[in-house]
């Protein structure tokens, strides 16, 4: 793979922050009080390198609702404490359908298309809640740990909110256990569930957090195998077919780079032995991908020749 990446990122992230501010696109999420409060001029911009380079532009300090994005470090933690057997209780396909949906869950009797979408994310929630004695904290200093910074926390707000507006979340959890695919209690996987959705990061953090995935599993910054090479391939081959939402195929067509996106606005963009693109602006286009974020991520993914098709 040849990228062309200029010694000095800053001026080119620079220009692209600046053509991303006159991107008008798109509404803040309001599916809760706490992210539609949320400012909606927040744009930011980071660039993550194996070598420990950190290059930001715009927001890059203020944390802001990760939300799915949560999702890469639930499936983490998974993994590597149920090994193989989790793919029998959910598959790796893409769900062509929007990602809380219910029916396919119906009609595939209880297992999610896939970890990225939210049937996906509560039943990766129930194996860690019936395989940690403490599910969240564990997720917790993982992610604490991964980035080198106890400043991730979780807001409690957004984290109650999401447990008032969590009918459809909880019908999805409740449709898998009936299926007999839910092992614990319900309540405590749904709380599990919306407790992650509400991590708070900046852009930096959540940069060197994933920095592993673009390293063959290795962090990058304390040289620790967070997962195998074959691990780290699977998730970005998960994150390359179902982390964008209903548009990650034309985000493979257009970019070419596993990502995973929040409604907080906030896409991550892992780039194999390079690094980590991080990008924050809060209004969603219609398929719930921050539109400024995208713009950004493609316009600097183009300029590099980041693509890994
Ligand atoms: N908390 C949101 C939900 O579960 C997460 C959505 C997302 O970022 O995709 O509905």
């Amino acid at each position: 793979q040849s990228i062309h990446a200029p010694d000095n990122l800053k001026p080119l992230l620079e220009k692209i922050l600046q053509q991303a501010l006159s991107v008008n696109e798109g509404k803040v999420a309001d599916y809760i009080p706490a992210l539609a409060e949320v400012n909606p001029e927040y744009c930011a911009l980071t660039v993550a390198t194996l070598d420990g380079n950190v290059t930001s532009v715009g927001d890059t300090t203020t944390p802001f609702s990760i939300q799915s994005i949560s999702k890469i470090f639930g499936l983490m933690l998974a993994m590597e404490r149920l090994g193989d057997p989790l793919w029998d209780r959910v598959q790796m396909e893409p769900s062509g359908q929007p990602f809380n949906s219910i029916v396919q869950l119906e009609w595939e009797k209880g297992i999610p298309r896939n970890p990225m979408i939210n049937a996906g994310a509560i039943l990766v929630s129930d194996v860690l809640v019936s395989h940690y004695s403490a599910s969240k904290s564990a997720l917790l200093s993982m992610v604490r740990s991964l980035c080198g910074s106890d400043n991730v926390c979780v807001d409690s707000r957004v984290h109650e909110s999401e447990r008032e507006h969590g009918s459809r979340n909880s019908a999805l959890a409740y449709l898998m256990k009936s299926f007999g695919n839910i092992e614990s209690d319900v309540e405590e996987v749904l709380d599990h569930y919306f407790w992650q959705c509400a991590l708070t990061m900046t852009t930096e953090d959540l940069a060197r957090s994933l920095a592993f995935l673009a390293n063959r599993g290795v962090c990058p910054r304390t040289g620790a195998q967070i997962t195998s090479h074959r691990d780290a391939q699977r998730v970005n081959a998960l994150l390359s077919t179902s982390g964008m939402y209903d548009q990650s195929g034309q985000f493979a067509f257009t970019v070419g780079l596993p990502a995973k996106s929040g409604v907080g606005g906030g896409i991550i963009a892992i780039v194999p032995d390079y690094g980590v693109i991080c990008a924050w602006s809060p209004p969603l286009n219609a398929f719930g991908n921050s539109a400024r974020s995208m713009f950004m991520i493609r316009e600097l993914a183009n300029k590099l020749g980041l693509s890994v098709y």
